[in-house]
Parts: structure tokens; C-alpha cells; sequence
């Protein structure tokens, strides 16, 4: 049986009214949180009461820290056998729960967060493993060899995440997630095991799931009407062969730091960033023909604003933590209403307004018209001929990006490398921008001038106690 409750406003924001502990009030304070969204108001009581509860909540409602809070708050470090186990589709969100994860459990001393992604070498995932590894998150193919291998124990798992339930079934998990779900069923926790569902979608094979693996789940609809106001949306009329030229126009008319352009196809991806990019924009495409270390260099490139133009297709956007843009251009009108929403749902930040631009031919107009009767919203109808491509007007972006072969996985830290540019390559400080690290790589947000300097010293020197290979991309 399951209680179905949509919910449009809650009365408590402060997280101190949820009775966390001591440690995970401090982990939310050192991430500067002061208030739960509206996801996390309606869902936290449920989850932190040990609830089956299956959220519906679009992107960006902060879905990561309401089951994080969860599970983290059932832990009990000592027990060593994974005691939370998070499933996701990909392995960019894999690794960015597990980041999220590990920083608001920065002060559970040895809490260990164990990631499980395909593409990796088996090996340390194995002795991470061994030695003792509290919460698990992992994708589905390589939580399944794990499992195989008998080198991943669910004996202790008693809080089990679905994450983007909506988008491990559209990329065909379907099996995968029952195969554990019911390898779950049967271990010694089971009849106290908590499983939460989180999807931005509700398709009717969610609720078959939901029913058969849940027990009595409340299942929550967040309406988060708030984004909606924030984000002006206007529509040029084109015609078809004048897309690309239409994108770029656009580009220079608003001449913004950071824009998301959405295409329907791989091959429109593609085709698009690649011809941004010969007219000189710092384009760059994310789809799924793409190698892994590819995508997370785009999306590395993308936040540290050494890209400002991210072509993507929506399968390989969906779900991602990318900060909010100030503008969205649709190339082409989405197939439906929800992909829609989600494209335009990536502006309009807390203060500032957001633009949707959908660029429509004739054949298209029908279907834009009918999104915005049904979404309620005002789309406005420009003509595009007012607006022109200037290749003098393309806004370059502040920095260039150095990616260095050494990350996590050599101890690497922001600091080591922004020590060794700062006070041994004496470079001013303020021409260096974001710099992030991954399992293999760092990528350096730096201002031209200094790409040189920054260069020679991981030429010619060391950081703790190793060379690394540098480039400028
Ligand atoms: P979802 O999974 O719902 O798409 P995420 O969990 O990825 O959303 O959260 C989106 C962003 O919001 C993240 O950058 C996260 O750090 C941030 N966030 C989450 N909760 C809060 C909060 N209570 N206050 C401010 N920011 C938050
Ligand atoms: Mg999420």
C-alpha cells in the first residue's frame, strides 16, 4: 500500500528542527547551508524516521543531501560492512553524491564512502572494500560485478538509495536495480531495511518498483512552483538551415559568461559545439559518444568558466549538478513538456532572472505553443533578423584551463597546486581561478598570461614529491 501526499509548502525550514546530530549539523554548516529547500522540508521527516519514502522532486531540489542525512544518521562506523548502499545511473553522479556525501560526513571521523564505477580498475575498488567502507555508492553494472564477486557484502545494508530512479530505467537498469533489490530482500536486514526513491519523474514502471520493493512508501510529489517566475522565456522564428547561425547571434546579442544550448541528438551536439567553436566561441560538446575522462573534462571546463558555451544533449545533462546558467538556448523544441522544464529549470538562480531562448521553424511552433499553454507560461515571439553575429563581440572567457594528469588518486589537493603557482612559480594569485580535482586529473582555471609560467613549473619541478604532466587545452 502506498499513501500518496503532493505537497506545495511546509512550514519548518531550519534544519536544527530535524534533531540530527552534533556532527552533521556541523557537516551542514560547513557547507553554508541555513535553510532546506522545500524537498528536503517535506521529505526529511519521513527519511529520518526510517520511512520507505519514494520522492518525485525535479533537478537541483537538493535530493543528494535529503537521503544523504538519512543514511548518514543510521551509521554506525564501527561495523566496517557497508551499512548504505546509493545506486546511480552514471558515473558522474556516482562520484558527485559521494563527494556530497563525504562533506557533510567530514565530521564523522572514519566514516569511509566507497565509490563503485565502471570504467575503473576493480582492484582498489576491492581493497576499498576490504578495508572496511561504511556507505557505498555505486552504478548499477559495476555494483552488480561487485556482487558477482562476492566482494561487495549487502549482509549489513540497511538503507538502500535509488537516485534518478527515472533515468537508470531510461537508460535500461531496469534489470540491474530488481537484481539487487532482490539480493536486498533476502540479507539479514531485510525486515528492517529502509529503501528511498528519488526520480524527477513518475513513470508507471516507478510505481511498479515502488510497490513490489517498498514497504507502505509514502510516495512525495514536490511542486516546486518557484522557478517558474524567475525565468523569462522568448522564441525566435527560424528557418532550419539558419539554426547554427541563429545560436551564435544569440551568443554575441547577450554576450554571457556561462550558456547551456540543448540539442535533441548526439550528432546535433556535435555538429553544434564543433561549429561554435571554428567560429571562435569556447564551445565544447557533452553527449554520450564521449569517453568518460572527456565528459568530466567538459563539465570540469564548464564550471570553472574556461568554457562558456556547453552544447549537450539532454540524456547526458539530466540529473547533473551544474550550477545554474543565465541562459538557456533550446536548438530545438524538446520532445515534451518535462524535458522542457528541465532544460529551462538549469537558469533562473535564487536573485537574478533566467532567459529560456527556443529557437522554432513552422513545424515547430504547434508544439512550443502547446508546451507553453500547458506549463502556463508566457513565451514571447521575437524576429531574429534584428539580431546579428558579431565575431568581435564573442565573449572570451576570463581564464584558460590547464589539465594536469595527477588527482585525487596522487593526494593531490587544490592547495598543493595553488602553493606551488602561487609561492614557488610566484604567480599573482589573482590570476588563477577555480581549481578542481578528479580521481586522475586537475583542471586549473588560469588567466593567459600566466599559462607559461604555470607550465614550466610542472615541467621542471615537483609536487609533493612528484612530477606531473601539464597542458594548456
Ligand atoms: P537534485 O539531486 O535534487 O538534482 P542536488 O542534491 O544535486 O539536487 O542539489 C543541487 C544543489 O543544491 C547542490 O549544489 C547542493 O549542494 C545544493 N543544495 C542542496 N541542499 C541545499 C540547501 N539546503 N541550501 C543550499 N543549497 C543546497
Ligand atoms: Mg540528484
Amino acid at each position: 500500500m502506498t499513501s500518496n501526499t503532493a505537497i506545495t509548502a511546509a512550514a519548518a525550514t531550519s534544519f536544527s528542527s530535524l534533531g540530527l546530530s552534533k556532527q552533521l549539523m556541523e557537516g551542514i554548516e560547513a557547507l553554508e547551508f541555513t535553510q532546506m529547500t522545500l524537498t528536503q522540508q517535506v521529505c526529511l521527516p519521513d527519511v529520518l524516521a526510517g520511512k520507505d519514502v519514494a520522492v518525485q522532486a525535479k533537478t537541483g531540489s537538493g535530493k543528494t543531501l535529503a537521503f544523504a542525512l538519512g543514511l548518514l544518521s543510521k551509521i554506525e562506523i564501527e561495523a566496517k560492512k557497508p551499512q548504505a548502499l546509493i545506486m546511480c545511473p552514471t558515473r558522474e553522479l556516482a562520484e558527485q553524491v559521494a563527494e556530497q556525501v563525504r562533506l557533510i560526513a567530514k565530521r564523522m571521523a572514519n566514516l569511509k564512502v566507497v565509490t563503485l564505477v565502471g570504467g575503473m580498475p576493480m582492484g582498489p575498488q576491492i581493497i576499498s572494500l576490504r578495508y572496511g567502507s561504511n556507505v557505498v555508492v555505486g552504478t548499477p553494472g559495476r555494483i552488480m560485478d561487485h556482487i558477482g564477486k562476492r566482494t561487495l557484502s549487502l549482509k549489513k545494508v540497511n538503507c538502500f538509495v535509488l537516485d534518478e530512479a527515472d533515468r537508470m530505467l531510461d537508460m535500461g537498469f531496469e534489470d540491474e536495480m530488481r537484481v539487487v533489490m532482490h539480493h536486498l530482500s533476502q540479507n539479514a536486514q531485510a525486515a528492517t531495511r529502509q529503501t528511498l526513491l528519488f526520480s524527477a519523474t513518475f513513470p508507471e514502471k516507478i510505481k511498479s518498483i515502488t510497490d513490489q520493493y517498498q514497504r507502505d512508501a509514502k510516495i512525495i510529489k514536490v511542486e516546486d512552483g518557484q522557478a517558474a517566475p524567475n525565468i523569462e522565456q522568448q522564441a525566435y522564428r527560424i528557418s532550419n538551415e539558419h539554426r547554427t547561425q541563429a545560436v551564435a547571434a544569440l551568443l554575441t546579442h547577450h554576450q554571457i559568461e556561462s550558456t547551456i544550448v540543448f540539442c535533441r541528438t548526439r550528432i546535433e551536439t556535435r555538429e553544434l559545439s564543433e561549429e561554435l567553436y571554428q567560429m571562435g566561441f569556447a564551445a565544447a560538446g557533452l553527449h554520450g559518444d564521449l569517453e568518460q575522462s572527456e565528459r568530466s573534462q567538459v563539465l570540469a571546463r564548464f564550471a570553472n568558466k574556461t568554457v562558456s558555451v556547453l552544447v549537450a544533449t539532454d540524456v547526458a545533462a539530466r540529473g547533473l549538478d551544474i550550477e545554474r546558467v543565465d541562459l538557456i538556448i533550446n536548438h530545438r523544441v524538446s520532445e515534451d513538456i518535462d524535458t522542457h522544464t528541465h532544460r529551462i529549470g538549469r537558469t533562473g538562480r535564487a536573485e537574478e532572472k533566467g532567459l529560456a531562448i527556443t529557437l522554432i521553424d513552422d513545424a515547430e511552433e504547434s508544439r512550443l505553443d502547446e508546451i507553453a499553454a500547458k506549463t502556463d507560461a508566457k513565451i514571447n515571439k521575437l524576429h531574429i533578423q534584428g539580431v546579428r553575429f558579431h565575431a568581435n563581440r564573442i565573449r572570451e572567457p576570463e581564464y584558460v584551463c590547464i589539465a594536469v594528469d595527477g588527482g585525487k588518486r596522487d593526494k593531490l589537493r587544490p592547495g598543493d597546486i595553488l602553493g606551488a603557482l602561487t609561492k614557488e612559480a610566484e604567480i599573482p594569485g589573482e590570476d588563477i581561478g577555480k581549481i578542481s580535482i578528479s580521481a586522475r586529473h586537475a583542471y586549473i582555471a588560469i588567466k593567459a598570461r600566466s599559462v607559461k609560467r604555470a607550465l614550466n613549473q610542472f615541467r621542471e619541478k615537483r609536487i609533493k614529491g612528484k612530477r606531473f604532466k601539464a597542458r594548456k587545452l
